[in-house]
């Protein structure tokens, strides 16, 4: 596979393991994805059949997310890790929908999504966007990296995004002090939008079978999720903005609660949170 910049990455590709960023284009009804991802995705459908739902959630979150901080709070600057592979209504395209001076700066450690880069590539001549090959386990080589230094002026405010991404940062990670990292970087005024996975809001009988699916080692599990409180953890000193840390579909969604799928279908937590 070729990005059109005359490299060849295909050796960088993995297609005998499953990666998130195509078992989540497999969920949200993407071409992007190989056998691997697919068994992985069907494996986990089986134990939880509303993970489409959950996938397309956590997108709609998104959107809702960037309209609100492109919009009502004024942000221009973006820094969204783990990206994905680009799908309909990016971040860029949202952002630049609503203000079309918005720059925003996109890592992935996927080579997929690198690949695909170019799809995120397509500004608004009043805006801008770049792509760092990065990962979060290493904030410092994002932080540093010449080209976010080029696109994002670090004296104005910045909306950090982790979107769908910090649970597949086990404890061993140290996750926290990764987000602090990079929390610490922004200037006061900035934000943290993040989504999280976790079980909190499955059904008792659904959870107990999921985990002795996993016990018995017929369930491949590359995530941690999260609990209520262990999400709250990263927001320590940040203001978090109203309607708090609920399920995604809760997040300032105009959709009339009756019209929504129900919690137990919604396995992640959204949250924007500001810093003082
Ligand atoms: N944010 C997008 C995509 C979520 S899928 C959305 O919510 O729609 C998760 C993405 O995170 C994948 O593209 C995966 O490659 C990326 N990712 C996972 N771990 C990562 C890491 N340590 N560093 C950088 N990217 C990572």
């Amino acid at each position: 596979m070729a990005d059109g910049s005359g490299e060849d990455w295909s050796g960088r590709i993995d297609t005998t393991t499953a990666h998130p960023a195509r078992r989540y284009n497999y969920w949200l009804g993407g071409k992007d994805n190989f056998a691997a991802d697919r068994e992985s995705g069907e494996a986990i459908a089986r134990v939880y059949p509303a993970i489409r739902t959950t996938a397309l959630e956590n997108r709609y979150f998104l959107q809702r997310a960037v309209r609100f901080l492109a919009g009502e709070a004024n942000v221009r600057q973006f820094l969204d890790i783990g990206t994905g592979i680009p799908t309909a209504d990016n971040t860029h395209e949202v952002a630049q929908s609503v203000a079309p001076s918005s720059r925003i700066v996109y890592v992935d450690n996927d080579p997929i999504v690198l690949t695909h880069a170019r799809a995120l590539l397509t500004s608004t001549p009043e805006g801008a966007t770049a792509y760092i090959d990065a990962d979060l386990r290493d904030p410092r080589t994002i932080l540093d990296d010449e080209s976010l230094r080029k696109t994002l002026d670090f004296n104005q405010p910045v909306a950090l995004m982790l979107i769908a991404i910090v649970h597949f940062l086990f404890d061993e990670d140290k996750p926290y002090e990764l987000v602090k990292t990079l929390v610490d970087a922004l200037p006061s005024g900035s934000y943290v939008v993040m989504t999280h996975g976790t079980a909190d809001l499955n059904d008792p009988a659904a959870r107990e079978y999921a985990l002795r699916e996993i016990q018995a080692g017929r369930l491949k599990v590359d995530a941690r999720p999260r609990s209520h409180d262990e999400v709250a953890a990263f927001f320590t000193g940040l203001e978090v903005l109203e309607p708090g840390i609920v399920p995604v579909t809760a997040w300032r969604n105009p959709v009339p609660e009756a019209d929504r799928p129900p919690l137990v279908d919604t396995a992640m937590y959204g949250v924007v949170a500001r810093k003082p």
